[in-house]
């Protein structure tokens, strides 16, 4: 168990001791990211930074820096559709409290990222940033978990991180879930190293007052984002993929299949739960998707 969820590590080697020496780094750096990003406890450094006095400057870690350095551009690149700093909204859509409907001025109030100055690892949070890691502090571990396995000689792995997997070396395979019942999978997607991300509000929404609140939030609008099934993201870097799983999926179907025919090197995996199952899929996953389901077809854009 780590950052709250479960991880599965898969690891070739010479043999026996250097596979399991290489997976006990692997987790170590697991181990050392949750205790630099969660904000699940209170000692950690960004949940540190998130208590520093708004205007007062702190030098980060070079990691944590970097990290946000990495999912500010991501806010940047979505159209802040992906926020790092959507702390706050969390907070009024009490989304780790049982869930709350929060009034326009709560919304109103809860800044993003926008309020956070970030120059030669000095952080200043400006008016009342919160920094949230749920939608990149698993990628930022399994960046993290892969260059450990690097060290090591390791040349081809898998770590699966709650549903996020990161791979070294080619040819593996990743499950994806149906969205609408996650115990089992529709789409069989191959992929060549790099991480693969799945964003959805399936079964983890919560329910307040009769009205299904989704995890995934819109911070354009303070609203949650609509549900319209998963949306996989796989890409070379595990933290670029888990904050555009979330940014892309906040952006809709129709808008982030185009991001991604625009952006080489990042490819979506639409899965639609709009009247049956539908699959979409980005070009550069041509030859590489596969249903696992009967009632899946597959769309591939051009
Ligand atoms: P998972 O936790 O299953 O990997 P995601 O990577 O999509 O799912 O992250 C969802 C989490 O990210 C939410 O639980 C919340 O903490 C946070 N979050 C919600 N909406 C946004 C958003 N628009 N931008 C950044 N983080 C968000
Ligand atoms: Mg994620």
């Amino acid at each position: 168990m780590l950052m709250g969820t479960a991880l599965d590590v898969e690891v070739e080697a010479a043999d026996r001791p250097a596979g399991l020496a290489a997976s006990e780094r692997a987790v170590e750096a697991l181990e050392a990211a949750e205790a630099r990003l969660s904000t699940w406890r209170d000692d950690t450094e960004l949940a540190r930074l998130n208590r520093t006095p708004v205007g007062e400057p702190r030098t980060l870690s070079p990691a944590l820096a970097r990290e946000l350095q990495a999912a500010r551009r991501c806010w940047e690149e979505t159209g802040g559709a992906f926020d790092p700093g959507a702390g706050a909204l969390v907070r009024a859509w009490g989304l780790r409290t049982g869930g709350r409907i929060p009034d326009a001025a709560e919304l109103r109030a809860a800044n993003g990222v926008s309020g956070l100055r970030l120059q030669e690892g000095i952080a200043v949070r400006e008016k009342n940033l919160i920094l949230e890691e749920g939608g990149w502090g698993k990628g930022a571990g399994l960046v993290d978990a892969l260059e450990a396995l690097k060290r090591e000689g390791v040349a081809r792995a898998s770590l699966d991180l709650g549903g996020q997997v990161a791979v070294l070396g080619g040819g593996w395979e990743i499950p994806v879930a149906d969205p609408r019942r996650r115990d089992r999978s529709a789409v069989l997607l191959k992929i060549d190293g790099g991480s693969v991300s799945t964003s959805g509000n399936g079964e983890r929404g919560i329910e307040v007052g009769g009205k299904r609140l989704g995890h995934i939030l819109d911070p354009r609008t303070g609203e949650p984002a609509p549900d319209f099934g998963s949306l996989t993201v796989w890409t070379a870097d595990p933290l670029r993929a888990d904050c555009l799983s979330t940014g892309l999926y906040v952006l809709g179907p129709e808008r982030a299949l185009a991001w991604a025919a625009a952006h080489p090197g990042v490819e979506v995996l639409v899965l639609r739960t709009d009247g049956g199952l539908r699959a979409q899929a980005s070009s550069g996953l041509r030859g590489r998707v596969k249903p696992l389901a009967p009632e899946v077809e597959i769309e591939i854009g051009r």
